[in-house]
C-alpha cells in the first residue's frame, strides 16, 4: 500500500519504519528540517533498539522517504497516519493545535478518496473534530480512522511488529477493511484486531495508559508502606503478582513513573472527566502520588544527611524516564536533580543514551551546574553518595569494590531496586532501595 506518515518522531519513526519493513511504500513527513537532514544522511534521530537494521533496508530499497512536503506524501498515499505531538497544555488538556492544524492542511489538498489515520493520543471526540476540520475544505470522500498506538519506547520496534492487539475505531467498512489488510502481516500469530467506534478507540488509549500508571502509583504507595512497617516490597510483589487476577507486570516499586505518555495521559484523561463534570478521584491521587514519589529520594538523601546535602557531591546513574531510550520527557531525574541544584548539590551524572536531551530539557542554567560524564566510573569519582535513577543493563551489575574504590563512602540510594539486600550488605555497602529495608543505613 502506499502510505504517508505525518510526524517523524517516536510513533511516527517506527510507524513508517515498520510499514516500510513489510513492503508498503512509505513518505514521512516532518516540519523539523534538522531531523529531516539527518534522516536523509541515514542518520536516525532517536534512539531505539532494532530500528537501525529496518531503517537502512527500507531506505537503501527506496520503500521508505523523508520529506516536508505535505502535499507530496498525501497524494502519494491512500492511508495517511497523524502521528503528531498531543502535549498537555497548562491546564492539562491534550493540546490538539498539531492534529488539527495538520488536518485542515489535508482538506485543502485531497483529490480522492483517503483514509487519514489518527495514530496521536487524543481525547474523545477528536476523530469527530478531524472530519469536520477536512469536511469544511472538500467534498471528496475521506474517512477518519482512530488506531491509537501501543507501543513502548526502548521496545517499540517488537511492540511495533509483535504487537498484542490493534485497536481500530472507525464507523465505515471500508476504511475498517483497508485498515485490517495493512495490519494482517503483524498479527499472523493470532493476536486480535478490534474494531470498534472512534469514541471508544479514543478511549481505550487514555484508560490503558491510566490503568497501567496507577498500578504503578498503588505499588509505589505499598513501597512506602514497607518502608514504615519493616517489610519487604519484593517479597510483597511476589505474592501478589502470582494472583493471575493480578499479574506479575507493572508492580515494580521505584521513584514514579514518568516519560512522553502516562504523565500526559493521565492528566488529559482527568481534564475530560473534569470537563464533563464527573470526578475521577482515582487519577487526581495517582497524580498527586507519583508527584511525591519523583522526589522521594531526595528527602531519603536529607534525612540520612540530616538535612545538610549544600556542597555534597552526588553522582547520578541514568537519566532516561526508563532503560533504551534517550526519551527523558517528565524523567523523574529531572525533578531529582532540580531539586539538589537548589539544594546546593554538587552533580555527577551518567547516562548511556539519554543526556544530550537531558541538557536540553533541563535547560543551559542548570545543566551547566552538573558534571556529565562519559561512564559509571566517572560518575561515582570522589562523591559522597550515588543516586540510580534508571534501570540500564549496565548498572545491575557492577563491581561493588568499586564503590568503595571511587566513593567517599560507599552510599547508595536505588530508585529503581537493583541490588540484592544479601549482596549488599555482604559488600558493605549502605545501601537505601524502595520499598525495602536499608543496609546498613542510620540506626
Ligand atoms: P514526537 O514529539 O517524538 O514526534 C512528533 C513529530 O511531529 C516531531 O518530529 C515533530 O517535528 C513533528 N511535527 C509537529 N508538527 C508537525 C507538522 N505540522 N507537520 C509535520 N510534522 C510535525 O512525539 P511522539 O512521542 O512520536 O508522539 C506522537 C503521538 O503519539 C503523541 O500523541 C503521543 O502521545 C502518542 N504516543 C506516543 C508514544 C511514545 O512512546 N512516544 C506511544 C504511544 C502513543
Amino acid at each position: 500500500m502506499n502510505i504517508a506518515v505525518v510526524g517523524t518522531g517516536y510513533v511516527g519513526l517506527v510507524t513508517g519504519t515498520c510499514f516500510a519493513d513489510s513492503g508498503n511504500r512509505v513518505i514521512c513527513v516532518d516540519n523539523d528540517q534538522n531531523k529531516l537532514k539527518a534522516l536523509n544522511k541515514g542518520k536516525i534521530p532517536i534512539y531505539e533498539p532494532g530500528l537501525e537494521s529496518l531503517f537502512e533496508r527500507s531506505t537503501k530499497e527506496k520503500r521508505l522517504t523523508f520529506t516536508d512536503n505535505l502535499r507530496d506524501a498525501v497524494e502519494h498515499a491512500e492511508i495517511i497516519f497523524l502521528c503528531l505531538p498531543t502535549p498537555p497544555g497548562a491546564d492539562g488538556q491534550a493540546d490538539l493545535q498539531y492534529v488539527l492544524q495538520v488536518a485542515e492542511d489535508i482538506g485543502g489538498i485531497i483529490k480522492d478518496y483517503k483514509i487519514i489515520v489518527n495514530k496521536s493520543t487524543v481525547p474523545v471526540g477528536t476523530a469527530d473534530k478531524v472530519r469536520e476540520k477536512i469536511a469544511n475544505l472538500t467534498d471528496v470522500e475521506f474517512d477518519v480512522v482512530s488506531n491509537p498506538e501501543f507501543l513502548r519506547e526502548g521496545a517499540a520496534v517488537d511492540d511495533f511488529l509483535r504487537p498484542e492487539r490493534v485497536v481500530i475505531g472507525t464507523s465505515s467498512q471500508k476504511a475498517a477493511e483497508q485498515m485490517q489488510l495493512l495490519y494482517e502481516p503483524f498479527v499472523r500469530s493470532g493476536n486480535p484486531i478490534i474494531v470498534m467506534d472512534e469514541r471508544s478507540s479514543e478511549l481505550t488509549k487514555y484508560a490503558a495508559n491510566s490503568l497501567l500508571a496507577t498500578k504503578i502509583t498503588f505499588m509505589n504507595e505499598v513501597a512506602n508502606l514497607c518502608e514504615r512497617v519493616g517489610a519487604n516490597v519484593d517479597n510483597v510483589r511476589r505474592g501478589l503478582g502470582t494472583d493471575s487476577r493480578i499479574g506479575k507486570r507493572f508492580l515494580f516499586a521505584g521513584i514514579g513513573y514518568g516519560g512522553s505518555c502516562f504523565p500526559k495521559d493521565v492528566q488529559a484523561l482527568d481534564y475530560t472527566s473534569d470537563d464533563l463534570g464527573y470526578q475521577f478521584s482515582i487519577l487526581k491521587s495517582v497524580m498527586d502520588v507519583n508527584n511525591k514519589q519523583k522526589t522521594s529520594i531526595v528527602r531519603k538523601l536529607e534525612e540520612y544527611y540530616g538535612g545538610e546535602l549544600k556542597n555534597k557531591t552526588i553522582g547520578m546513574w541514568g537519566l532516561a524516564f526508563k532503560p533504551e531510550t534517550d526519551d527523558v520527557r517528565e524523567a523523574p531525574s529531572l525533578y531529582i536533580a532540580d531539586e539538589l541544584i537548589k539544594i546546593g548539590a554538587n552533580l555527577r551524572a551518567y547516562d548511556p543514551e539519554a543526556t544530550k536531551n537531558f541538557k536540553q530539557t533541563l535547560g543551559k542554567q542548570k545543566s551547566s551546574k552538573i558534571d556529565f560524564v562519559n561512564s559509571p566510573m566517572d560518575a561515582i569519582d570522589g562523591v559522597d553518595a550515588l543516586i540510580i535513577c534508571t534501570e540500564w543493563n549496565e548498572f545491575r551489575r557492577p563491581d561493588f569494590t568499586w564503590f568503595h574504590e571511587k566513593m567517599k563512602k560507599p552510599v547508595i540510594f536505588d530508585g529503581r531496586n537493583l541490588y540484592d539486600l544479601e549482596r549488599a550488605k555482604e559488600a558493605k555497602l549502605t545501601y537505601y532501595s524502595v520499598g525495602r529495608p536499608a543496609v546498613n543505613g542510620k540506626k
